[in-house]
């Protein structure tokens, strides 16, 4: 039941970080605000804890308790214990949030991010200029009046992709200015709202950024006019900026080794390596902070080859106990063809397999 809870605040949280006075919470509430408030207070009631008195209470619950909290209860093997919903700096959904909305049958906000890009698929006719576009994005999360003049600007390519950009909201804004991250690109806040002195190195900690997971040894970049400037559409953000870096990680380590790539058709960073002696073997590139919510996701459908090895970001395998959350939460056949890897280790995991395979025959 609290997990059920948590998910539909997830659901909660990213619905209203896209209304734009995010901070006003006035009365009536938007109708999924409500029933996530009445289903919390019924949850309260049900194990003996005070409820909420109103939405500004349960939006500041959904920052500071976590989903280890006995409220949620949500089980370690499904969601990292310590997860909130609202970023504690940056008062936004978390990434984490992204991912627990998308848990479930109509896959949230990665589905909606998947639609957005089968569009612009389908608009351009051919995978080559498909794979332009969504390069532009991932290259490109904010465009401001600098890049339209800058080297590398399509006219073509904007043509097909501005529809994905919009105006950058008030709640990214720090007396009139607009922060970046240098690592991310992504939008950056000040911790005590107030745009930071450039004095390098800052500390992480007194900035947070879209991508939550930066080290910081420059001060974010500063964008003086946001009125001139788009931002890219929240999921988009999420679910294709940030794997971008992986995704040129891992192809370069193929290139190095001489492993040819072939592109897979639809909106997925998905690539097929050729002659590999192992069978058909995939990558897929993800970067997700929950990996018990991403091996349940790619267990939903058949693997598209004999092995699909999984890239995500060498600094979140490593992470204690990542590896082993992904694994336990795939069913035991799966096991062995999903395959979770990362830029560095990809190359010596395929080496690794075919001595297997050399061993087996
Ligand atoms: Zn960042």
């Amino acid at each position: 039941m609290g997990s059920e809870l948590f998910r539909e605040l997830a659901r909660m949280v990213v619905a209203l970080a896209d209304i734009q006075e995010l901070r006003s919470f006035a009365l009536p509430y938007p109708g999924l605000a409500q029933r996530a408030l009445d289903r919390t207070v019924m949850h309260c009631l049900d194990i003996g804890e005070t409820p909420p008195r109103s939405l500004p209470e349960l939006w500041e619950w959904c920052r500071t308790r976590s989903a280890d909290d006995p409220l949620f209860a949500v089980p370690a093997s499904l969601v990292t214990p310590g997860t909130t919903l609202v970023h504690p700096v940056g008062r936004m959904p978390t990434r984490s949030c992204l991912e627990v909305a998308s848990h479930g049958q109509d896959g949230g906000v990665v589905a909606h991010a998947r639609a957005l890009l089968g569009d612009l698929e389908a608009r351009c006719g051919t995978g080559e200029r498909y794979r332009k576009c969504r390069r532009f994005l991932a290259r490109h999360p904010v465009v401001d009046q600098r890049d339209r003049f800058g080297p590398g600007w399509s006219k073509d390519v904007w043509s097909r992709v501005k529809d994905l950009y919009g105006p950058l909201p008030e709640s990214l804004l720090v007396d009139d200015k607009f922060l970046r991250c240098p690592s991310c690109g992504l939008p950056a806040l000040p911790r005590n709202g107030a745009v930071p002195v450039p004095r390098p190195p800052a500390i992480a900690a007194d900035i947070w950024c879209e991508g939550e997971e930066c080290l910081r040894g420059n001060p974010p970049e500063l964008i003086r006019e946001p009125d001139q400037a788009r931002i890219l559409r929240r999921s988009l953000r999420t679910f294709l900026v940030l794997p971008h870096r992986t995704e040129e990680a891992a192809r370069e380590a193929l290139d190095r080794a001489g492993i040819d790539q072939e592109a897979l058709l639809g909106p997925l960073p998905a690539y097929r390596l050729r002659s590999t002696g192992i069978g058909t073997v995939d990558i897929q590139v993800y970067d997700r902070l929950q990996p018990a919510l991403l091996a349940t996701h790619l267990s939903d459908s058949t693997p598209s080859a004999d092995r699909v090895l999984v890239v995500v970001p060498d600094e979140l395998a490593g992470r204690d106990g990542y590896r082993n959350a992904f694994t336990d939460a795939l069913p035991a056949l799966l096991r062995h063809r999903l395959v979770l890897t990362t830029p560095v280790n990809l190359v010596p995991d395929l080496g690794r397999f075919r001595r297997e395979e050399k061993g087996d025959a």
